[in-house]
């Protein structure tokens, strides 16, 4: 079956492509910048999510030269909402980098893998998708398609390398770019994770899962952790004349690094905050002041755990930069949504 499964999906593809910003028409070459932007956005992101802001930077950064160019502060604000601001960071980074190369991006897996932010599968997307390089291109939609065609029933994680192998031996040397963003589609539009259109399919004759009729079971997961949950309070300390609120800067290396925040006790694993642990976490000096809480908590899911937030409010006549950065909440600036979510309790109030 390994040699007929290219062929029928191409054929398919050639029909039922879908029409996405970043794609080249048929017959066009791709534009490398606009592939390595979308798939910098699609990362654990949706497309219909990811479509407005690749026609936002687009139209403010239509080069690669031009987002080089631009101010860190610009990218991130811009980015605001996406989510994973390292990837913003490496984003501009790489952009550095392909700019002072006369900005040409590398066409090999290990020269694109040398870049900031891109990992194996983003070096394959973009080598296979805007170069037109065979590669073995697999993300999650990819895995569940070959898991069901070769019926793999070993669980991922762990059936990872499996799945991969399976992957490779299917890959063409004609039309690479088209044949990963094909497996892609048929992922998304037909090979879907809950209801596969089997009767639709080009390869359903091919396909051994299909036969068998287990394909919704597969890919098989290991049974997930349940994410713990970390408990914070935040404190927004607000200028009585100015409006503007008391913020600092997480640090550069680790979550959300280098974003503006809302001060706050630690995100303490497990155990929500009494309100007497707390005053020993409010910025230094404002013990005195008249702190309220805000009604409701906030919530948030990180990658590896979630967090639910509580607010404390109080005002000040002080000048708040004796403390950290003095902020306008009104302003248009990059702030993580779990920090916006936190922020949006002292509308509540
Ligand atoms: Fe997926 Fe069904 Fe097609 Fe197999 S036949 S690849 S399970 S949609």
């Amino acid at each position: 079956m390994e040699e007929a499964v290219a062929p029928a999906l191409l054929s398919w593809y050639d029909r039922h492509r879908r029409d996405l910003p970043w794609r080249a028409a048929p017959g066009i070459v791709a534009d490398p910048y606009r592939v390595w932007l979308s798939e910098v956005m699609l990362q654990q992101t949706t497309v219909p999510a990811v479509i407005p802001y690749f026609h936002k930077f687009l139209a403010k950064w239509p080069t690669v030269l031009a987002l080089a160019a631009a101010p860190l502060d610009d990218v991130l604000s811009a980015w605001a909402g996406l989510g994973y601001y390292a990837r913003a960071r490496n984003l501009h980074k790489c952009a550095a980098l392909v700019a002072a190369s006369g900005g040409r991006f590398p066409q090999t897996e290990a020269e694109l893998k040398a870049l900031p932010g891109i990992g194996d599968y983003m070096a394959a997307a973009i080598a296979a998708i805007a170069f037109n390089r065979p590669a073995n291109v697999v993300d999650g939609n990819v895995e569940r398609v070959v898991a069901r065609l070769f019926a793999i029933e070993a669980p991922l994680p762990g059936a990872r390398t499996e799945i991969r192998a399976a992957a490779a031996s299917l890959a063409p040397q004609d039309r690479p770019g088209d044949y990963a963003q094909a497996l892609m589609d048929l992922g998304s539009m037909v090979c879907t994770p809950r209801s596969p259109q089997c009767l639709l399919c080009p390869l359903q004759v091919h396909c051994r899962a299909a036969t068998l009729g287990i394909a919704e079971t597969l890919p098989r997961k290991d049974k997930a952790k349940e994410k713990p949950t970390r408990h914070a309070v935040a404190f927004w300390l607000q200028d009585r004349r100015s409006g503007r609120i008391l913020m600092r800067r997480r640090p550069e290396k680790g979550l959300l690094g280098g974003m503006l925040e809302l001060p706050s006790t630690p995100w303490r694993p497990g155990k929500s905050w009494a309100d007497d642990e707390v005053p020993q976490h409010l910025p230094p000096g404002t013990e005195r002041l008249n702190w309220r809480k805000a009604e409701g908590e906030a919530r948030h899911t990180f990658t590896h755990f979630n967090l639910i937030a509580h607010l404390w409010m109080a005002e000040t006549d002080r000048d708040l930069s004796v403390w950290g950065i003095p902020h306008d909440p009104e302003a248009d600036a990059a702030i993580p949504t779990a920090v916006a979510r936190m922020m949006a309790l002292a509308k509540r109030f």
